[in-house]
């Protein structure tokens, strides 16, 4: 397994498109376990393939406290949607912010799972915002976007300095 790097807004990179996955195979496979790896030792509660530079539609979450409850969806469809939630998100590709964003409450949506199988599951709260969350990625959307035009600016920024900040000190 390997940790993966993560793009970082304003990355264009982070707005491309993702093509649907054709085969889940072992490459696939390998990729996930990866993104696994990547994921808990950020630590992330999501993290999609845009954000590891492969444009392709899927995405992992786990939620859970202790890492017990991964999932894998590849080439997702939110198929339903109701009710409203706000919640504070944070996004592995716009590190330190944390903002309010209003989703869907609950969801249910269509993906292959890591052995190629079509399946269909019903989320709510914390997973529901999540898969919203990344299936966005999936299309090139970051959660900056749902902000004002002025927070959006004043996080890219921010982060373009201390990005600078942070080279000087490695080089230093
Ligand atoms: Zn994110």
């Amino acid at each position: 397994m390997a940790i993966l790097s993560i793009l970082e807004f304003p990355d264009p990179r982070l707005r491309k498109t993702a093509r649907r996955v054709s085969k889940v195979d072992d490459d696939l496979r390998r990729l996930i376990d990866d993104m696994f790896e990547t994921m808990y030792a950020a630590p992330g509660i999501g993290l999609a393939a845009t954000q590891v530079n492969i444009h392709r539609r899927l995405f992992i979450a786990d939620v859970s406290a202790d890492q017990t409850e991964p999932y894998a969806l590849i080439n997702p469809e939110i198929l339903e949607k109701d009710g409203v939630i706000v919640t504070e998100e944070g996004c592995l590709s716009v590190p330190g912010y944390y903002e309010e964003v209003e989703r869907a409450e609950h969801i249910r949506v269509r993906f292959e799972n890591r052995d190629g199988e079509q399946v269909e599951m019903e989320a709510k709260g914390l997973l529901a915002v999540c898969i919203q969350h990344e299936v966005d990625h999936l299309d090139g959307k970051l959660f900056v976007d749902y902000l004002s035009e002025a927070r959006r600016q004043q996080i890219r920024k921010r982060l373009i300095r201390d990005r600078r900040h942070q080279s000087t000190a490695d080089v230093a």
